[in-house]
This record gives C-alpha cells, sequence and structure tokens, in this order.
C-alpha cells in the first residue's frame, strides 16, 4: 500500500500553500471566528448556511481528490480514518465517528478550532456554534459515499460552545 505522502499533499507553491492540489488560506481562530460573528451578526440564517456550504463544498472537493489518489484507501473505516486524520493534520481538531453509513450517523468532537476560538474570544454561547464543522462533515460523507453535494444534513445537537461536554453531530439524508 503506497503510503500518504503528507510532503507532497501539503506543498508550496511560491508563497502558496497548497493541500493536495488545491490553494489553502491559513488562518488563526481571530480570523475565523470574526468571520463567523460578522456572517452570523450580518446575514443571519444566510451568514451559517454560506459558512456550512462553503466547508462543505471546500473538503468535498479536496478530499475527493485524495480518494482518487489513494486508491489503496478502499474500506469505509480507513476513508474516515483519512478524514477524522486530514481534520486533526489542518489544525481543525478531534473528529470521532461514532456510528455511520450511506444514511447518515453520528460524529462528536471532543475538541477542535472553532470552538477553542470561540470561547476564548467571546464566551459561552447559547447556540450551538460549529457551523464550519457541520459543513466539513456533510462534504466528507458525500465524498466518501459519492453523493452530490448538499446530500446530507447536518445537524449539531451538543456543542461545547453551550459548556456541553463535547459537540455532537448528526448527520442524515436531507
Ligand atoms: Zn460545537
Amino acid at each position: 500500500m503506497r503510503p500518504l505522502n503528507w510532503q507532497k499533499e501539503l506543498e508550496r507553491e511560491g508563497h502558496r500553500v497548497m493541500f493536495s492540489g488545491q490553494p489553502v488560506a491559513m488562518h488563526c481562530h481571530h480570523y475565523h471566528i470574526n468571520l463567523q460573528k460578522t456572517l452570523e451578526e450580518t446575514l443571519g440564517k444566510q451568514g451559517v448556511r454560506l459558512l456550512y456550504q462553503s466547508a462543505e463544498e471546500a473538503i468535498f472537493e479536496n478530499f475527493t481528490n485524495i480518494l482518487r489518489q489513494y486508491t489503496s484507501i478502499k474500506t469505509e473505516k480507513s476513508k474516515f480514518e483519512m478524514a477524522a486524520l486530514v481534520f486533526q493534520n489542518s489544525g481543525m481538531g478531534i473528529i470521532r465517528l461514532q456510528e455511520v453509513g450511506p444514511e447518515g450517523g453520528l460524529f462528536v468532537s471532543p475538541s477542535n478550532h472553532h470552538v477553542t476560538g470561540w470561547l476564548a474570544k467571546h464566551g459561552m454561547r447559547d447556540t450551538p456554534g460549529c457551523h464550519f464543522v457541520r459543513g466539513w462533515i456533510a462534504g466528507i460523507l458525500e465524498a466518501i459515499y459519492d453523493r452530490p453535494l448538499g446530500y446530507y444534513a447536518v445537524e449539531e445537537r451538543q456543542c461545547k460552545m453551550m459548556r456541553e461536554k463535547e459537540c455532537v453531530f448528526v448527520v442524515t439524508v436531507r
């Protein structure tokens, strides 16, 4: 089995950082959380959808590329392990799969970048706030199960931004 070549997947082209052939914007929590807060405050639900769909589209394309290149990653289990690795290596945090199938599933994140960033900047929220992670999970499932964008809906049932123990995501077919 060909091992994943991180040096090749994460490379530089001049001043650009590329991930699996696509340019990546690298930002800290100040940027991400300000972006989220601005979108939520100015556009409301539409802003939330924008964040969700951007994450969904970006990881869908990116992960589809990875699966195409690394054909030895065959089983569902190894694809989801790979996805969790990409999440972690991109600095997004920890994501664990509880149960999953083509009809949806359950994911848990005990720690993630957006939670840490939000709590540091704004403290506790009274609504779930991991819109980026929700979109990311949708895009990963669509890539793994070869479904079109928008096929899955991801809802966050518990969120650490609300001081709950972990973030819990439920995936269903839309
Ligand atoms: Zn959350």
